[in-house]
């Protein structure tokens, strides 16, 4: 039976991915050693180094005033890094709440300075992204979360930033790479890996060169962007299996057509989930239409009473993993990134036809 692993993170990798991981696991480039006893000075880890970012770059068509990172920490230590490096003393930052991990995210800003919450979706269990918003003409930054993986909602626009010489940040830990960007519409971008990229321990920055080396505060060194911007991502030893799992997911993409063909893929297989639970009388969509992700899929019962363990078992007796829904939400969630293929997205939608109660 095909196992199909609707985790919203870590999650599922494409299976050529995890092949070519499971060999230089065992060998690097014919060297006879592992991948994972490298130097990361050595010359063919530097090399994967540069390759990785070269891929990225040509994937989103980054432009060359654009730094690309790789870090560790995960999204979370962006929370901090990102107004300790780029929020002046005194100044203010705008932030929208469309979920936990904005939420968490505007925390953070505010043990460094002050985060302005100019719009929220909290009231209603994030079920929409609010878009009457006021920008505080003064602030530094809008931060925004692009796609929201407990919640499921998703940006198809991104807000244009009112400060002529302010700037968007997005935390897009689960949507990078799900369909072409316009990279120049941010200052910063960042992701964990983990969702949609590769697997956990490295995370994704790419910052506007301008932004970089500002030092409005002292900063430990770790957290500047600064000291990994000077040393390629590589001042300090950085987790080079991680970053070769992303390259080689990076190539599965180029591979594949690149974004413009990824994006399609995604449109259809959401599509055909999102109509599926519109159509069967037993689920229901909490989601906002115009707001819903094409990454993950939340979706309940329309009626009390029924058993959500049920429909898990069920699923799971087919082979389909990892559909509950967060915690705090309840249901299900299928999360469909882009290594989740179209056939695991029928076999979903298969197993909802034939579900009865
Ligand atoms: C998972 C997730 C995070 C947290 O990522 P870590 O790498 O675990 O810190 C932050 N933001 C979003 C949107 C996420 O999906």
């Amino acid at each position: 039976m095909t196992i199909y692993n609707f985790s919203a993170g870590p999650a599922c990798l494409p299976d050529p991915v995890l092949s070519v991981a499971g060999e230089a696991a065992k060998e690097y480039k014919s060297s006879g050693i592992s991948i994972l006893e490298m130097s990361h000075r050595s010359a063919p880890i530097v090399s994967l180094f540069e390759e990785t970012s070269h891929n990225l770059r040509t994937l989103l068509s980054i432009p060359s005033n654009y730094k690309i990172l790789w870090l560790q920490g995960g999204a979370s230590s962006q929370f901090a890094m990102i107004p300790m490096n780029l929020l002046p003393e005194g100044r203010t930052a705008d932030y929208m709440d469309t979920g936990a991990w904005s939420f968490k995210a505007k925390t953070e800003c505010n043990k460094i300075g002050t985060a302005n919450v100019i719009g929220s979706s909290k009231e209603s269990t994030y079920s929409y992204i609010p878009k009457d918003i006021e920008q505080n003409i003064a602030s530094k930054y809008l931060h925004i979360t692009s796609n929201n993986t407990i919640y499921g909602t998703q940006y198809k626009k991104y807000p244009k930033v009112d400060n002529p010489d302010g700037f968007l940040v997005a935390d897009m830990s689960s949507d990078i790479l799900s369909k072409p960007i316009n990279v120049s519409d941010f200052g910063l971008i960042y992701a964990g890996a983990q969702k949609n990229m590769g697997p956990a321990g490295v995370t994704l920055v790419i910052i506007r060169d301008d932004l970089v080396g500002k030092n409005y505060r002292e900063i430990p060194t770790m957290l500047n962007y600064e000291t990994h911007v000077k040393k390629d991502s590589m001042f300090n030893t950085p987790p080079v299996f991680s970053v070769f799992v992303v390259n080689e997911t990076l190539k599965w993409l180029k591979d594949l057509g690149g974004l413009e063909s990824m994006a399609g893929i995604n449109e259809r297989k959401a599509g055909n989930l999102y109509s599926e639970i519109d159509r069967n009388p037993l689920f229901k969509s909490p989601i906002a239409e115009e707001d819903r992700s094409l990454m993950n899929v939340p979706f309940i019962f329309s009626k009390d009473g029924l058993d959500d363990n049920n429909f898990l078992q069920f699923c799971d007796k087919r082979g389909l993993k990892t559909l509950k829904g967060h915690r705090s939400v309840g249901g299900f969630r299928a999360s469909i990134y882009n290594a989740m293929p179209e056939e695991g997205v029928d076999a979903l939608i298969a197993a909802m036809k034939e579900y009865k109660v």
